[in-house]
């Protein structure tokens, strides 16, 4: 097989060159018969790559890190990371890799990442390996949340190994490259403060300043000042995965980026019936990550990540705390702002209408929506035809005719854009069974459902014909949804 020459693909390591202590050099398994199974060109061209090469067999061998740039210094990263509010010390990149640093046509510093390309030293009892259904999973889902708006890393490719993957069933192996910002987590200070080395920790939060909060550098305390800009980066992405109905799942402090982007889609799902205790892992007992948690969550997590930095905030160690308690306070403003301006726009009302006129109007909305189990995303979307004077969609969603009539009356009176609400509700989301009908072919060998469904959530909120069955909640028989991480 005649392979493309290698385009001249620079990667930086400026992770693995200032924090060695936290990067183990390492190489991607081999790939038995690596093919490209889900390439976004978008992406591609933003990071400067040909497209036409990824998608041929030198650019597979890139992908799944077989074929090394000259220069390029891959390494699987250290971290620690609470899982389910238990501390473990050493967790890191168990069957990942960063390949290295890309520098995007616009200037910004972004993090190739392989999932699913072999045993590191931090493999533990895994296999190294991913599947080729989770990871299209993730392609999928990333491609969505970007369209939607929210921050999050996102997929380059999906490339299928041709190795089988041992699951509860024998699987066909892949590899995802992942585009994040960085992959800095709370996880990441964990570790670095659990090695007793302040001196790392202090590199650390340098390296995190440069990259993602450089404004930081220029405040009165720029460790503290990165503090505040992760609570509000962390903040007003949750007030997004919120507003959407996003349930995460897996919320664990090695799964909060210091950049504020939503990572690692193993679990997560979208609500169908608005319900706050909805969760859908298979490993959440508990309902630590339930869709009404998550809020509360990220805080918790955010001041893990305080407690991380305390020997950087001040030396004495009560005016340390002190001064993180009250930076964590940033949190609950931070999310308020950031749900009040998404709610309100999701509701069609104008920026300036005073929280008094509206929001007591908002809580009844999503009580609504709770006592009835309806549909979160559906249900939002109807506003737009009920703001231009068809009501049909929403009373079919909501069987409570009097209560709805009341509250549409009230609605009404505030003055409501269609326009608005549109553009702040989608209509097409990942939904579950669409999501596991895709997965399911794909895994099968048939891509055309999974390349229909990405086409479709990569413009959720343009209404399109023929698409009805992508706006709709699961039929009643595909029952409780369940997920799984790890896999
Ligand atoms: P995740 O649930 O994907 O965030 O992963 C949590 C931890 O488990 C990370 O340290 C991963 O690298 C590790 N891990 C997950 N699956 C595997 C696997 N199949 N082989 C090795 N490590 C894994
Ligand atoms: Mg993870």
């Amino acid at each position: 097989m005649s392979v493309a020459p290698h385009p001249a693909v620079v990667l930086g390591h400026r992770f693995a060159d200032e924090l060695p202590e936290m990067a183990v050099p390492w190489r991607a398994e081999e790939a038995p018969d690596p093919r490209v199974l889900a390439l976004d060109e978008e992406l591609a061209a933003e990071l400067g790559l040909d497209p036409r090469w990824l998608s041929g067999p030198g650019g597979a061998r890139f992908l799944v890190g077989t074929a090394v740039p000259e220069g390029a210094a891959p390494v699987a990263q250290a971290y620690a990371g609470h899982q389910f509010g238990g501390f473990v010390p050493r967790l890191g990149d168990g069957r990942a890799l960063l390949l290295g640093e890309l520098t995007t046509t616009d200037g910004h510093v972004r993090d190739l990442h392989l999932k699913g390309s072999g045993r590191t030293p931090f493999a533990r009892g895994g296999d190294g390996l991913a599947a080729v259904g989770p990871m299209l999973r993730e392609h999928l889902v990333s491609a969505a949340m970007h369209a939607l708006g929210v921050p999050t890393t996102r997929s380059l490719a999906v490339v299928a190994t041709g190795r089988t993957v041992q699951r509860e069933t024998p699987l066909p192996g892949a590899v995802l490259a992942r585009v994040a910002a960085s992959h800095l987590r709370v996880g990441s200070f964990q570790y670095a403060r659990a090695t007793g080395d302040e001196g790392l920790l202090r590199r650390l939060a340098d390296h995190a300043i440069a990259r993602h909060h450089p404004a930081a550098a220029d405040a009165e305390h720029p460790h503290l000042a990165l503090f505040e800009a992760v609570v509000a980066a962390q903040a007003s992405l949750v007030a997004r995965w919120m507003l959407l109905g996003f349930v995460h799942g897996v919320m664990n402090t090695d799964n909060t980026t210091i950049s504020g982007e939503t990572i690692d889609y193993g679990p997560c799902a979208f609500v169908e019936g608005h319900d706050p205790a909805a969760v859908f892992s298979s490993i959440d007992h508990g309902g630590r990550y339930a869709y009404g948690n998550q809020p509360a969550i990220a805080q918790w997590n955010l001041a893990r990540l305080a407690e991380a930095l305390l020997p950087l905030l001040h030396e004495d160690q009560e005016r340390a705390v002190e001064l993180a308690v009250a930076s964590l306070d940033g949190f609950r403003t931070g999310y308020e702002s950031a749900w009040t301006t998404g709610l309100r726009a999701k509701l069609g009302l104008p920026d300036d209408l005073p929280g008094a006129d509206w929001e007591p109007l908002a809580g009844e909305f999503l009580d609504l929506l709770r006592t009835h189990r309806a549909d979160h995303t559906a249900t939002f979307r109807a506003l737009g035809a009920a703001a231009r004077g068809d009501d049909e969609p929403l009373r079919l969603l909501v069987p409570d005719a009097p209560a709805l009539e009341r509250w549409l009356g009230r609605w009404r009176a505030l003055g409501p854009d269609a326009g608005t609400a549109d553009r702040a509700n989608p209509l097409y989301t990942p939904r579950n069974h669409l999501v596991e009908e895709a997965l399911s072919a794909a895994t099968a060998g048939d891509t055309g459902p999974f390349e229909r469904l990405l086409d479709v959530v990569r413009a959720p909120f343009e209404q399109r014909p023929g698409l009805e069955r992508y706006a709709s909640p699961a039929p009643p028989d595909f029952g409780a949804y369940r997920t799984f991480c790890g896999t």
